[in-house]
């Protein structure tokens, strides 16, 4: 009794440890895929609150960029949570995360989607500066090297990085015409990336506000990125009137409302 219980146990162990090696490599090799089933199947989003910490992005006239972005990051993703979507924040206080980091996390995690958030802002010389306004949204690509402005903008937060240029391949903000290196990293997802921008710029714009279109920039924190990704920006803070439109609760409801319908409108095609 005692020997056919040791057959039996020692049998039961081979054919348990068999199942789950079976199992590991099995589920591995269709998780590498599928990255998605990673996340048990549920579509996964990266909300990237732009900036934080001693960088605080653009200046408004209340309020700075990186505390408009991360409230409405939060919001955004508690509504897509309660939606059912899975969702990872590269960010959920205000602390600086560096911008490779960012687009890091979100190729980590197999994210099938990036949202890094901004606020648009325009130079504090430019003329009729408070009245610009409108919604554009990016995606990674070399576009106009005159017309980098925003990108430079944006990645100049790497200058408050250590090793920033060990991290991008040598691009230095310091110095415009590198750029160019951002845009020759790969970019698997630049038609996809597009599909989803312009689904969202069409959704902002239901909402009456001022679609300023679909753009590719050289912007290092969509640079690598694994997947479809974009940066949004959701108003200027440099027009008094956005700014207090971001803040607001119609606003704020309005933005979250649309990147939730360009999401399911995206994840259903
Ligand atoms: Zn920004």
């Amino acid at each position: 009794m005692i020997r056919i219980f040791t057959v039996n146990k020692n049998a039961m162990f081979n054919f348990i440890a068999f199942a789950c090696a079976f199992c590991f490599f099995s589920s591995d090799q269709t998780l590498y895929a599928k990255p998605s089933l990673l996340n048990h199947g549920r579509f996964t989003v990266v909300i990237d609150p732009g900036h934080g910490g001693h960088d605080g992005g653009a200046r408004g006239s209340r309020y700075n960029e990186k505390d408009v972005v991360l409230e409405l990051a939060l919001a955004l993703g508690a509504a897509m949570e309660d939606a059912g979507y899975k969702v990872v924040y590269t960010r959920k206080t205000d602390v600086f995360v560096e911008l490779y980091k960012r687009i890091g996390l979100a190729n980590k995690v197999k994210a099938d989607l990036f949202i890094s958030l901004h606020c648009n802002s325009m130079p504090l010389n430019k003329k009729n500066r408070s009245s610009i306004k409108g919604v554009e949204t990016f995606v990674s690509g070399s576009g106009r090297l005159d017309e980098q402005d925003i990108a430079l903008r944006e990645n100049a937060s790497i200058l408050l990085e250590k090793d920033y240029k060990k991290n991008y391949g040598g691009y230095d903000p310091k110095d415009p015409e590198s750029i160019i290196i951002l845009s020759l990293m790969k970019n698997a997802y630049r038609t996809k990336s597009i599909k989803f921008a312009s689904l969202l710029q069409k959704e902002y714009n239901k909402d009456g506000r001022l679609d300023r279109g679909v753009q590719e920039k050289s912007l290092a924190v969509l640079a690598r990125a694994s997947m479809p990704a974009v940066l949004t920006e959701i108003g200027f803070i440099s027009s008094p009137e956005e700014e207090e439109y971001m803040k607001s609760s119609k606003g704020k409801q309005e933005i979250i409302g649309a990147i939730m319908n360009a999401t399911a409108a995206y994840k259903s095609n």
